[in-house]
């Protein structure tokens, strides 16, 4: 039951953050498998962009029910009663969902592990983490250690986007080739519009404003 070196799974949500993954994790790994989490998201339009992109790009794709989350954590991106709103004084945003990666990446090492993929990929960043405990570096390399010893193998838990901001992520997508696709292909929005967006909420500004750092510095560089 040896690992397979060069196969990865890769957590797709197919957002801006998770598809600038798949195209880094496509540049790293020989086979890329993408797994999406369907937990009664507002939007379906979520799952349908994620497998949209999926056979876009040729890769097998899985989508596994988690409806269990809306259960145990309701909060603003599974129930249309509760707005979505940013965190005051140090409260987290009402878009938290409490153990969302810890049980996302559990589920998506042990698909790897069936899949005999040694990496698993996902896009959570300290940088923007809005305060969400299971986004920081510390958590992930802890539960890497947590799964090994689950699961008795050498699996590697891949961040590519820890350390970078929005601008950054953005500047990652265009050194891979694939800016276009992400700014036109990806959704983002917590009112399930692809692309732009609706523009107003926090996810819209947060990479909108990171989209025109990133041309603004490019244009300085093109100069
Ligand atoms: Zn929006």
């Amino acid at each position: 039951m040896g690992f397979q070196n060069d196969k990865a799974v890769v957590v797709f949500s197919g957002g801006q953050d998770s598809t600038t993954c798949l195209f880094w994790a496509l540049e790293q790994f020989e086979e890329v498998i993408a797994v999406t989490f369907s937990y009664g998201q507002r939007h379906d339009e979520e799952i349908e962009v994620a497998k949209r992109i999926a056979e876009d790009i040729n890769i097998e794709h899985h989508v596994l029910d988690m409806g269990l989350l809306s259960q145990l954590a309701p909060n603003a991106l599974t129930r249309d009663d509760i707005e979505v709103e940013a965190g005051e004084d140090g409260e987290l945003p009402s878009t938290f969902v409490e153990g969302r990666n810890l049980l996302f990446f559990s589920f998506a090492t042990i698909l790897a592990s069936q899949k005999k993929a040694k990496h698993i990929v996902t896009g959570v960043c300290e940088t923007d983490y809005s305060g969400y405990p299971d986004c920081r570096d510390v958590f992930v390399k802890s539960l890497n250690v947590s799964l090994n010893l689950a699961i008795g193998k050498e699996f590697v838990l891949h961040t590519p986007l820890m350390w970078l901001d929005k601008k950054e992520t953005w500047e990652l997508a265009d050194r891979l080739g694939r800016l276009e696709y992400v700014k036109d292909e990806t959704l983002t929005c917590y009112h399930g519009i692809p692309g732009d967006g609706c523009g107003e909420c926090p996810a819209c500004k947060l990479r909108r404003a990171g989209y025109e750092q990133y041309m603004e510095q490019k244009e300085r560089k093109e100069l």
